[in-house]
């Protein structure tokens, strides 16, 4: 299979806008990365399976059928290889309401064997405020400590993958109002 790149961070903290600024400027330098978005392809199967429609209830499916539907969105991306590189929008732990949730358990690591792990961040008080201003989602309101602990955990998490993969783990800051920052870091390590 091609090089897989996992990209991930707490909900709201500005993955998937960093990630369509660096692909952007990758494919005008002629480097050309495969896309997938975990979520779309679990919403997909929800919806199919559990008449979920809203992305941001999935999380709220009870865990038997959540491990079930991700393990076959794995199966899914694994099977959509093609000739590029690939990059996956998805989440280290997903927080659930029995708890945290991996987003890359054994099954899933087997299936996409990432080559490196880029973590996403930024401080609680910054995704606190993008969350509140992205009405185009219903992201969950939470304490700044809540904030920091599932960041704190996403680093363990991504670390104890990378002990099971040999990934590298790499952490790119998307502080405000310095978004190209954060995508020129994404671009070099990209490239
Ligand atoms: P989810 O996991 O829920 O999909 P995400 O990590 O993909 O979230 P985005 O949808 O990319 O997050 O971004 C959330 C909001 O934060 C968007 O409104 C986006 O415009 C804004 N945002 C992203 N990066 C920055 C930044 N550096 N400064 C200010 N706002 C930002
Ligand atoms: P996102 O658009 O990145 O917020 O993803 C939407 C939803 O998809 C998340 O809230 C999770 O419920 C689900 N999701 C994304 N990646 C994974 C994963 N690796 N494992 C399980 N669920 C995931
Ligand atoms: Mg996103």
């Amino acid at each position: 299979m091609n090089k897989v790149v996992v990209v991930t961070g707490v909900p709201g903290v500005g993955k998937s806008t960093v990630i369509d600024g660096a692909l952007k400027q990758l494919k005008a330098q002629g480097v050309e990365y495969g896309f997938m978005n975990y979520g779309d392809i679990m919403l997909d199967l929800m919806r199919e399976r559990e008449g979920v429609t809203n992305r941001d209830e999935m999380r709220k499916v009870s865990t038997g059928p959540y491990r079930e539907i991700q393990r076959e969105a794995a199966k899914r991306i694994a099977g959509a290889a093609g000739k590029n590189p690939i990059l996956v929008d998805t989440h280290c732990l997903v927080k659930k309401p029995e708890g945290y949730y991996p987003g890359l358990p054994r099954w899933v690591l087997e299936e996409l064997k990432p080559e490196s792990i880029v973590i996403i961040e930024a401080t609680p008080e910054e995704v606190a405020g993008r969350r509140t201003k992205d009405a185009a989602r219903r992201r969950d309101k939470e304490l700044l400590d809540e904030v920091m602990e599932h960041q704190l955990l996403n680093r363990a998490s991504a670390t104890a993958y990378a002990v099971l993969t040999g990934a590298t783990v790499r952490i790119i800051h998307n502080r405000d109002g310095k978004l190209s920052k954060a995508v020129k870091e994404m671009v070099e390590a990209l490239r």
